[in-house]
Order: C-alpha cells, then sequence, then structure tokens
C-alpha cells in the first residue's frame, strides 16, 4: 500500500531527524522525507517491501547456471577495465571447493571497496558467460566491521526505493537504526494485552521485522504489528465513541411514538419487518440523552429514504430542526420531493432545499433563515455541512450514502457540531464484516435486510457487444410498452476528452436507433440546472431513456425504470455493477440488466458471472473485496479507510477480531487511559494522528 505524505510538524530535536543517522546525509533525508519519513522514530515503520532468503550457502562447486545462491569465498584476483568511466570490474573468489567468477559493469567506485585477499559474501544469480559466473550480484566483505552480515547470508530485507535512495545504502542505514536506537522504542501495549495475547515485544518486533532471524521469529514480529495496527486504530475509535457520548443530546423526542405511527399509516405501502424494526430502533436512541450515532444499512431500493422521512417529521412537531445530506445534487432534489409528499401539509412550509445552484445571496437568505430557526428542515448536499450554517437547534442529521464520507470526515462533523444532534447514516453499499468492523466500529448499525414484497427479480444477462443488436430489439418492445430505462457508461473525468466524446457519439447512435422514443443524455461535466431539468422530465415519463455516465449510480428513484444497459461493464467493479441495476426493479414491472461488453480479465468474467446469478448485494460486496482488496473497494478516493502499512483487512481479519476484543476491554475498563501504565499507549495515540492517514 503507497505510503501518503502527510503534514508532518518539522523535526523540532535535531537529533530526531533521520539526518543524525550514521550514513544518512541531506539528499538521502531528503529522499527519506519524499517516502514520508523524518525522524529517526518513522524510520522504524519504514517495512521492508519484501525479503529474500539468502540464509543458505552454497558449496562452489555445487553452483548451477541459472540458479540464484549465496556463497562465501576469498578474492583471489580482482580486475578493472574502465574507459571515460564505462566498462566493468572482475574478480575470482575461492571457497575450499572451487573458484567462480562476478563481474560489476559500469560501478568504477567497487574496485575501491571490494579488494584482493578479503572474504566476501556474494548473493545472486548465476550466468554463463564462456565461464558459470555471477553478473551484477549483492556483495557484502565479511571482516569487515559489523559484527553480522545483514546484506547477505540471512533472509535479508528488500526495501521501497524512490531516486535518492539505494538498497545497500538503505538496509545499512536500517541495521544501524535497529543496532543503535532500538532503545527509543518504549513498550506501549499494556502488559495484560501482550500477555493474554502471548505478543512479541515491541523491540523485538521492529528487530526482527527488519532483519529477520528466523521465519518463525519473523512471523511473530509481523504478527505483532498487525495488531498493533489494529488495536491503535480500534482504541482510538472507542475513545472517540466514548467521549462523543458522554456529551449530552439537548433533544428529547417525546411525542415520537405518535408521529411516526401516524406518519407510517398515511404511506401508501405498508412497511417491511426491517424497516418497522429500524425505525424502533431509531426511535428508542432518541427517547435517550446519549447523542444517536446510528448507520442504517440496506440494499439499494430496500426503502431507506422513506425510514429516515418518519423522522423529519417528527422533528418538525417537536419543533427541532433537521437536515438530510446527499451526495449529489440531483439525489438532493429527489429527497427533498420525496420528503415534501410525505409530510403532513401544516409542515411542508418548513422545508427548504439548499443548492449549490442558487445565487449567493439566496443561499445567504437560507442560511440566516436556518440560523433563526425559521425553517425547521432542511435538504442539500453533503457540501451543505461544509459550509458554515449554525444551525438554532439542529437535532437530528441524516447523512445519505455516508460512504461517500470518511472516517474522519464524520467523526470532525460529530464533534464540532454544537447542538450534539442525533445521526443516522445511511448507505446502500452493504460492507463486508472485516471492513464494517473498521469503518463503522463507532456505529450502532440498523440492517434492512429485505425489499419491499412488491419487488420482483432483476434478469441479468451477460452480452457481447457484437450481439448488441438483440440487447436493443429487446429494450424497443419495452419502450414501446411504456417502460423506462437506462444506458450507462463509465464515468468521465472533467478533463477526459475522447471518453467525453465516445459518450456523445454513442448518445447519437442510441438517439437513432429509438427515434420514436424521447432520448436524453446526462453526465456529471453538464450544468447541474440542466441536468436536474433531464432528471425531473425523466421522472415525469416525458423522457423514456437516459444515456448517463454514474451519476445515475445512486439514489435515482424510478419505478417505471426497468431496464439497463451497461455499456463497457467490465470497465466496472461488482459492486457499482450492483448499484447500477439497483436503478431499476422498483415497481411492479420485471426488469432487466444488460451487462455488454467483453470481458477480456478473469476478473471481469467472474464480475460478470457474479452478477448474473445473485443479486445479495452482501454476498456481491464480500465478492468484490475479494477481487479487488480493500483499497479499490470503496472507490480508490474517498473511502475513508485507514491506511495500514502492515495489516490485510482480508487475510488478517483474525487478528483484527482479537484486536478489536482487547480494545474494548481496555477502553471498557479505563475510558480516560489512567494510570501510568497506559501512558506509554497515549502517548502512542497522540501521535497516530500524525502518522496514520486515509485512503
Ligand atoms: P433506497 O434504500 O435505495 O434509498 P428508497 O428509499 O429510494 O430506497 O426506496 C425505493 C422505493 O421503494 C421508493 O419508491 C419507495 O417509495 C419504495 N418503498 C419503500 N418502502 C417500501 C415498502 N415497504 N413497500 C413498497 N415500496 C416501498
Ligand atoms: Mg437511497
Amino acid at each position: 500500500m503507497a505510503t501518503k505524505l502527510k503534514m508532518r510538524p518539522k523535526v523540532e530535536n535535531p537529533n530526531d531527524s533521520v539526518q543524525f543517522l550514521k550514513g544518512i546525509g541531506p539528499q538521502k533525508a531528503r529522499a527519506l522525507c519524499k517516502l514520508g519519513y523524518e525522524t529517526i522514530d518513522d524510520l522504524f515503520y519504514l517495512f521492508p517491501r519484501r525479503y529474500e532468503d539468502r540464509t543458505k550457502l552454497k558449496k562452489i562447486k555445487e553452483l548451477t547456471e541459472g540458479e540464484t545462491a549465496t556463497v562465501k569465498g576469498k578474492i583471489v584476483a580482482a580486475h578493472a577495465r574502465y574507459f571515460r568511466g564505462r566498462g566493468h570490474f572482475q574478480i575470482v573468489l575461492k571457497d575450499g571447493t572451487g573458484v567462480v567468477g562476478c563481474t560489476w559493469f559500469n560501478q568504477p567506485y567497487l574496485k575501491q571497496v571490494i579488494k584482493k585477499d578479503s572474504e566476501v559474501f556474494i548473493y545472486g544469480k548465476l550466468g554463463r558467460f564462456g565461464r558459470l559466473q555471477f553478473q551484477n550480484p549483492e556483495y557484502e566483505i565479511a571482516d569487515a566491521e559489523d559484527q553480522s552480515p545483514y546484506h547477505s547470508c540471512r533472509i535479508t530485507p528488500i526495501y521501497p526505493l524512490v531516486s535518492g535512495l539505494y538498497q545497500r545504502g538503505l538496509r545499512r542505514s536500517l541495521w544501524n537504526l535497529i543496532n543503535d536506537h532500538l532503545n527509543r522504542i518504549e513498550e506501549y501495549l499494556p502488559l495484560q494485552v501482550l500477555q493474554d495475547e502471548r505478543l512479541t515485544d515491541i523491540k523485538q518486533a521492529f528487530k526482527e521485522i527488519h532483519f529477520p532471524t528466523s521465519h518463525d521469529c519473523f512471523k511473530k514480529a509481523k504478527n505483532r504489528l498487525i495488531f498493533d495496527e489494529f488495536f491503535l486504530f480500534e482504541i482510538r475509535l472507542l475513545k472517540r465513541l466514548y467521549e462523543f457520548k458522554k456529551t449530552k443530546s439537548e433533544f428529547l423526542f417525546d411525542s415520537i411514538e405518535d408521529v411516526t405511527q401516524n406518519f407510517c399509516q398515511t404511506l401508501p405501502f405498508e412497511l417491511t419487518a426491517s424497516q418497522k424494526k429500524a425505525i424502533q430502533e431509531i426511535k428508542k436512541d432518541l427517547r435517550s440523552r446519549v447523542p444517536m450515532t446510528r448507520l442504517l444499512q440496506g440494499d439499494v431500493g430496500s426503502g431507506k429514504t422513506v425510514v429516515a422521512t418518519s423522522f423529519f417529521e417528527a422533528s418538525a412537531e417537536c419543533g427541532f430542526q433537521a437536515v438530510f445530506l446527499a451526495p449529489t445534487e440531483t439525489l438532493a432534489e429527489q429527497h427533498y420531493r420525496t420528503i415534501l409528499k410525505h409530510l403532513s401539509p401544516h409542515h411542508r412550509s418548513q422545508l427548504v432545499l439548499l443548492k449549490g445552484s442558487l445565487t449567493e445571496k439566496e443561499k445567504e437568505r437560507i442560511r440566516k433563515s436556518l440560523n433563526e430557526g425559521e425553517y425547521l428542515l432542511a435538504v442539500g448536499t453533503h457540501a451543505l455541512i461544509q459550509d458554515s450554517i449554525n444551525f438554532k437547534n439542529l437535532a437530528f442529521v441524516v447523512i445519505d450514502e455516508q460512504h461517500k464520507f470518511g472516517v474522519e470526515q464524520r467523526s470532525k462533523l460529530l464533534r464540532d457540531s454544537k447542538n450534539k444532534p442525533h445521526v443516522l447514516l445511511m448507505t446502500a453499499t452493504p460492507i463486508p464484516r472485516t471492513l464494517a468492523m473498521t469503518l463503522y466500529g463507532d456505529l450502532d448499525v440498523s440492517l434492512i435486510n429485505e425489499l419491499p414484497s412488491n419487488r420482483k427479480p432483476i434478469k441479468t444477462h451477460w452480452v457481447l457487444k457484437k450481439d448488441e443488436k438483440k440487447v436493443f430489439d429487446s429494450i424497443r418492445k419495452r419502450l414501446a410498452q411504456g417502460e423506462q430505462g437506462y444506458f450507462v457508461y463509465p464515468a468521465i473525468e472533467e478533463s477526459d476528452k475522447s471518453s467525453r466524446t465516445a459518450l456523445e457519439s454513442d448518445f447519437e447512435r442510441i438517439k437513432t436507433e429509438f427515434k420514436e422514443f424521447g432520448i436524453a443524455m446526462v453526465h456529471g461535466g453538464m450544468p447541474t440546472d440542466e441536468r436536474s431539468k433531464i432528471m425531473q422530465e425523466f421522472m415525469r415519463g416525458s423522457i423514456k431513456a437516459l444515456v448517463a455516465t454514474t451519476v445515475i449510480e445512486v439514489g435515482i428513484d424510478n419505478p417505471n425504470a426497468t431496464f439497463v444497459v451497461i455499456q463497457g461493464a467490465e470497465f466496472f467493479g461488482l459492486s457499482q455493477l450492483h448499484q447500477i441495476r439497483g436503478r431499476v426493479g422498483r415497481g411492479e414491472l420485471s426488469s432487466v440488466c444488460f451487462l455488454l461488453g467483453n470481458p477480456g480479465t478473469e476478473e471481469a468474467k467472474k464480475s460478470f458471472q457474479i452478477m448474473s446469478q445473485t443479486q445479495d448485494g452482501f454476498l456481491i460486496s464480500e465478492e468484490d473485496l475479494k477481487l479487488r482488496g480493500p483499497g479499490d473497494f470503496l472507490g480508490t478516493r474517498q473511502s475513508g479507510l485507514p491506511l495500514f502499512k502492515l495489516a490485510n483487512l482480508i487475510t488478517d481479519q483474525k487478528i483484527l477480531e482479537r484486536a478489536r476484543y482487547k480494545a474494548h476491554q481496555v477502553i471498557d475498563s479505563n475510558p480516560d487511559l489512567l494510570g501510568t501504565e497506559y501512558e506509554p499507549l497515549s502517548k502512542k495515540i497522540e501521535q497516530y494522528d500524525k502518522f496514520f492517514g486515509e485512503a
């Protein structure tokens, strides 16, 4: 995983700077800074990228062509042939069993370092150039001052490099670090945790992760450091939660029982059992003084919005303010309309939509009214919270599609709101358990695990691009019956001219193909006003089909839409395909999804298969996580996933569970981490903020 550069405070004590380390001058220090390592303490976390097992010494007479081997011997001859800096350096090495040659190219300084009669370790690959010999091998002088060889004859660390750093030099620096500075490291895990989990102590762990003495010790060291990554993350999460729960919400929803009941009775449908259960759970939270932080998780189309809306009604009834945050303007508008429709008539005038496209003057007016408590209910995009709105008495916050929101962003929102509102986060991205534990470890969770009973399964077909004609025929029938749908294309970047042109020319093609029906195009690059006008016409039915980028991925709810064609489906991740497919199958009619494309990779083929086999969002997300790994899982940026250096959320699940369990034990018994025994841990957690970012 790439190391992210974060702003760090300048190193205060020059003795702490990496430059203080033997062998690191200003140039190397700069290169290390580039990798994110400024201080000596940072450098312990510059973990090897991989290791090479160079433990077994071979006898020279047993060497064979093509193998990679380590030998030790005495240099019996050394020749340098250089002309104007180019050329080669050759030695002949002898052990008790035979002789072998080594050649290095274009490194004239070597003749100063590798001298006749000295003992050396040589590690490298054997080729035959006339005779059998090592070419550009790694070397280490055996009788040098260093006690133990660190380049060869051991499990050798290979470090990540950037320009300005060389493997040998960096390895030597790390070797010096471990030998001279290990006593800087103080054990910070509580003794009980160390004992219960039988963890290697921290000094030993650093020693073994950099210069393993055996495979077994290495494994223990790695496990210890992985445990720490999870443990510190969880402690921090739980500690924050504890701080947050200490605060008292000013808002008690007294009359909530009747309000939500009345609200549900006015709905044109019966709520599903899990919708009802979610409403009960939220209600319970709202009757308590502890501010709610609840995640409402439910597959696409499972009806989360209506659950949230019932509490908008309740807020208004109690005279409290509530705000609904959506990831896009289009969705904000849709939610606004839905809420307006469901609110009882006397509360409708208290609802306002805050759009980015409003004039500054209008926005200012609305902000002022929210400050003064004139409007009680507001809908807007996530950007709304970045604007400085001081709500008069904000009691309830809904954040839709919360996965677009990082852990840090969320926690900032909760910490900074002066009113300590109750917060309901909603997500349609079903998160596998391990991810949920890290992303939502500080949240209570309500789950909607069923779709409304009127839903029909969506038939999903995988069609090769050359058979597109068949797909069009089937779609023409649907359009003729008055049904609607989507043609979806991979997202286009603002700057990406060629894919924009591709979208536009395909739009022309589809418009011609279905010229008797109204077809329109929407994409993220167009003005929001224009886009929302088209969306409204599509909702009303005057536009029959949309040629769209993934702007329609989240939330758009048109029950009359029954087909979706995903063009270039091989370019989408599984979860994304599932989200897009979820735009149809929302009404009484049966729907269909065509995955159109030429899957070149195994991954794409597997995705297509899974999509045609299941509609279970959780299953799909598990598979997606397996296929793509956690980093890519939620989209590359804004995923809000913590960056772990060693830990892997998929393969280290067991350690994560232990770490989380232990973190709970510690925080439950000593939430403020009081006592000298916990001082190092407290200190470590403070530093954590500096060292770990978000993906
Ligand atoms: P999502 O969970 O994806 O946000 P929505 O809240 O947009 O889902 O709901 C999808 C559609 O299902 C909406 O049109 C909504 O009115 C409808 N709906 C919600 N709950 C039910 C239900 N219990 N029975 C029938 N339709 C429902
Ligand atoms: Mg939704």
